[in-house]
């Protein structure tokens, strides 16, 4: 089973994707938890270019080709043995992501940025989504100008929050969307109880 934590800044999805991992392990499962960019060593390195202010400005298709290269390697050596294995693999961020933020968010054309990421990541989905939902304006107020993204404008945020939403509502049967603004414990049981059937054997 594949699920995907994904959220904006400040969503507190990294801590309902470790709460996630934490409960399936208590359930006897083996549960890889994950992220996008960043967890794999050629990922590190991606991480480290898109991210770093010291990068400076990035072409919008070679910010999106790097992410891509990022997935490919992660799908590849993480998510896909795990999932042969058998084993639930939770994500922080994936595909979504990458429609949100280079897609909806650089304007660049939507399609294109899908076909390149389903391409790098052999069209893999997961079986669950969870989107964090929080207004921009609260979660950013935290983060702005700790990376090299989080320093685009307030309009940015609110158009990758959008495609967040519009993603979930096109495919509710694969996607659970959640206020983020919710008590931590309280957004959990909603995960676990949005999951649970789909780890019957
Ligand atoms: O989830 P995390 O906070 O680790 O994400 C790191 C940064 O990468 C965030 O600023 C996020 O906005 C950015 N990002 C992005 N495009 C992606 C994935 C992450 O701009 N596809």
């Amino acid at each position: 089973v594949f699920v995907c934590l994904e959220g904006g800044e400040g969503s507190g999805k990294s801590t309902q994707a470790r709460l996630l991992a934490d409960w399936l392990a208590e359930r006897g499962l083996t549960a890889v938890l994950t992220r996008e960019p960043g967890d794999t060593p050629v990922g590190a390195e991606l991480r480290r270019i898109v991210l770093s202010p010291e990068t400076g400005a990035l072409a919008h298709r070679t910010e999106a080709l790097l992410y891509a290269a990022d997935k490919a390697e992660h799908v590849e050596t993480v998510v896909l043995p795990a999932l042969e294995r058998d084993e639930v693999v939770v994500t922080d961020r994936y595909v979504d992501s990458t429609l949100a933020y280079q897609g909806a968010g650089r304007d660049l054309d939507v399609s294109e940025v899908e076909a390149v990421a389903r391409w790098a990541t052999r069209g893999l989905r997961p079986h669950l989504t969870v989107v964090l939902d929080l207004d921009p304006a609260q979660g950013h107020a935290r983060f702005e100008g700790r990376d090299r993204i989080e320093g685009e404008p307030l309009e940015f945020f609110v158009r990758v929050r959008q495609a967040f939403l519009d993603m979930a509502a096109a495919d509710p049967e694969h996607y659970l969307v959640v206020d983020a603004r919710a008590e931590r414990e309280a957004i959990a049981a909603q995960v676990r109880a949005r999951l649970e059937p789909l780890l019957e054997p």
